[in-house]
C-alpha cells in the first residue's frame, strides 16, 4: 500500500473509533443508563463527535485524500481503494462545510432533546418535548445553509440518510404511489371484515416471544458471536464494527405481532451490518449503501419472509409449542391471515403492509412544512392528527399514539423517514429479482433454509458494504431504476388473494 493511502487509513481508522465509542455510549442511552446520566451523557457524546468530526475534516485528510489517488491509479474503477477515495472524499467535502462547534452543539440538543422526547411519550405530552423540537429544526435549517444554494432546503438533511437522493424525486415516487395505495386500501375496505386478528391481541408472556423471536433471529443466519439483543424503547440495530451488530427490541405482552416482527425486521438490518467484509472494518466502506437499502433488507426478513405463508409452514408448529393456550386451536391459515390483516392504524411501527407507507408520506409532508417554514412546531400536534384522518380515517387519542410516537426527530432525523417507504420498494424490486434467480426460494423458506437468500443478498449487496452510489448499485442488480412497480405488484398479488380483490 502507498504511503499516503496508509496514513489516510491510519487517520480514517481513528475518526471511526471515535465514532464507534460513540455509538457505544448511544446504544447504551437506549438501553441501560438510568435517567440520571442524561445529562452527562449529551457531554461525553457532545466531546466524541465533535473530536472525530475534527480529526475528520482537517486539512491533512483533504491532502492526503488527493495524495492517495496516484497510489491507486492502477486498481479498477470497483477496485476497494478508489472507491475508499471516492467515498471518502465525498463525505469529507460535505462535513468540511459544517462548523466543529455546530457539531458540538447538535450532539448536545439532540441527546438532551432524545431524553425529553422520552418522558413526553411516557407522559404523552407534546409540550415537554416542544422546545427541544424548536430547537432542532432551527438547527437543521441552520445545517442546509452550509449546503445553499439547494432546490429544497430538505435536500442536504435528505442526501446524509440517501446520498443522491432529492425530496422533489422522493414527492415524484410518493405522488405515483399514493392514489394508488390509496385505492387498493379502500377495496380491501369494501370487502368488510373478512380477517380476524383477535388471536393476536391474547397474553403472550415476554419470554416465551423473545425465545422465538431469537430462534427466528438465528435460523435467518445471525450470528450471536457478532451480535445480541437487547430491550429498548424503540427497537434498533447498531454496529460498533463488523463483528459487533447489535439489535434492540421491546414488549407487548398483550400483543404478539409487535416484538415479534420488530425482532425480524431488525434482524433484517442485522444480517446486513454482518455482511459487510471485515476488510472494510475502520473505514467509511464499513456501512450500508444508504437507508433505504438498509430499509430493504429488513423489511426482506421482517414482510417479504415473515409474513409470507411459507415462512410460518416451516414456524408456526414452534410458535403453536410456545403458546398452546392462545393458538392450538388456530389453524395456519387464521394465524397467516391475522399477521397480514389490513387495517388502518395509529402507530407506524405496527401497520400493516398495505397502509405503512402513508405514514411516511404523513411524516416527509409534515417535516418538509416544518423545514420550509409553512407549518410552526407548536401547531404540529394538530397538523398530524388532522392528516392521519385526511390519510388513514383516525385520530389519534393521544400525543404518545400520535406525533411523539417516533425517535426520529429527537434526534435530529429530519430527512430520514422517506428511507422507509423507499426500502420498501428496493426490497420488492429486489425480491422480484431474487425470485427469478432462486426460482424454488418458497420452498426453501418452507424448509426453514435462508442459506440461499441470504447468499444472494450478500453476493449482491451486502459484500460491497459503501462501495457504491446506492441507486445505481440498485439499477444494477435488478437491471431497472427505482419504481413503484414492483411494489404494487407485490401488494396487489399478496393482498388480492387474501381478500379475494
Ligand atoms: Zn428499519
Amino acid at each position: 500500500m502507498g504511503e499516503k493511502l496508509a496514513k489516510l487509513k491510519d487517520i480514517l481508522g481513528e475518526v471511526a473509533d471515535l465514532r464507534a465509542a460513540e455509538s457505544v455510549l448511544g446504544w447504551d442511552q437506549q438501553t441501560y443508563m438510568p435517567p440520571g446520566g442524561a445529562d452527562g451523557r449529551a457531554m461525553v457524546l457532545s466531546t466524541l463527535s465533535r473530536l472525530s468530526h475534527e480529526r475528520f475534516v482537517s486539512d491533512q485528510v483533504g491532502e492526503l485524500i488527493e495524495a492517495a489517488q496516484s497510489e491507486v491509479a492502477a486498481q479498477g474503477p470497483d477496485g476497494d481503494d478508489v472507491r475508499l477515495l471516492r467515498v471518502t472524499r465525498r463525505l469529507y467535502e460535505k462535513e468540511r462545510k459544517v462548523p466543529a462547534e455546530y457539531v458540538a452543539e447538535f450532539s448536545r440538543i439532540t441527546s438532551l432533546a432524545n431524553q425529553t422526547w422520552q418522558q413526553a411519550r411516557a407522559e404523552s405530552k407534546f409540550s415537554i418535548f416542544q422546545e427541544h423540537l424548536v430547537q432542532i429544526v432551527k438547527m437543521r435549517r441552520q445545517y442546509a445553509d452550509f449546503f445553499a444554494p439547494y432546490d429544497s432546503v430538505y435536500d442536504p438533511l435528505l442526501d446524509d440518510f440517501e446520498p443522491g437522493m432529492k425530496a422533489s424525486q422522493v414527492k415524484q415516487i410518493f405522488d405515483a404511489l399514493r392514489p394508488r395505495q390509496v385505492e387498493l386500501i379502500q377495496a380491501i375496505a369494501s370487502k368488510g371484515p373478512v380477517v380476524d386478528d383477535a388471536i393476536l391481541y391474547k397474553h403472550y408472556p415476554e419470554d416465551r416471544q423473545w425465545t422465538f423471536g431469537l430462534e427466528a433471529a438465528q435460523r435467518f443466519g445471525y450470528d450471536l458471536q457478532r451480535g445480541r439483543q437487547d430491550k429498548s424503547a424503540h427497537p434498533f440495530t447498531t454496529d460498533f464494527n463488523t463483528g459487533d451488530v447489535r439489535i434492540t427490541t421491546r414488549f407487548d405482552a398483550d400483543y404478539l405481532a409487535d416484538a415479534l416482527f420488530s425482532t425480524l425486521h431488525e434482524t433484517g438490518h442485522a444480517l446486513y451490518g454482518q455482511g459487510i467484509p471485515a476488510r472494510f472494518d475502520r473505514t467509511p466502506l464499513a456501512a450500508a449503501l444508504s437507508l433505504a437499502v438498509h430499509e430493504s433488507q429488513s423489511r426482506t426478513w421482517e414482510n417479504l419472509v415473515g409474513r409470507s405463508r411459507a415462512f410460518w409452514k416451516a414456524f408456526y408448529g414452534r410458535l403453536q409449542e410456545l403458546f398452546p393456550e392462545n393458538l392450538s386451536q388456530v389453524d395456519l391459515e387464521s394465524f397467516y391471515r391475522a399477521i397480514n390483516k389490513v387495517s388502518p392504524s395509529l402507530i407506524r411501527v405496527n401497520a400493516d403492509e398495505a397502509t405503512y407507507n402513508l405514514h411516511i408520506m404523513l411524516r416527509f409532508e409534515l417535516e418538509l412544512a416544518l423545514m420550509e417554514g409553512t407549518l410552526a412546531v407548536p401547531d404540529l400536534p394538530q397538523a398530524w392528527n388532522s392528516r392521519m384522518q385526511e390519510y388513514l380515517g383516525l385520530t389519534p387519542p393521544n400525543d404518545a399514539k400520535g406525533v411523539l410516537q417516533d425517535i426520529h426527530w429527537s434526534f435530529g432525523g429530519i430527512g430520514y423517514f422517506p428511507t422507509y417507504a423507499l426500502g420498501n420498494l428496493v426490497a420488492a424490486q429486489l425480491w422480484e429479482t431474487i425470485l427469478a434467480a432462486i426460482p424454488d426460494l418458497p420452498q426453501q423458506i418452507e424448509r426453514a433454509e435462508f442459506g440461499g437468500l441470504l447468499h444472494w443478498l450478500r453476493e449482491n449487496l451486502h459484500k460491497h458494504g459503501a462501495k457504491f452510489e446506492p441507486m445505481e448499485l440498485i439499477e444494477r442488480v435488478t437491471g431497472a431504476a427505482l419504481s413503484p412497480e414492483p411494489y404494487l405488484r407485490y401488494l396487489k398479488g399478496k393482498y388480492g388473494e387474501i381478500y379475494r380483490l
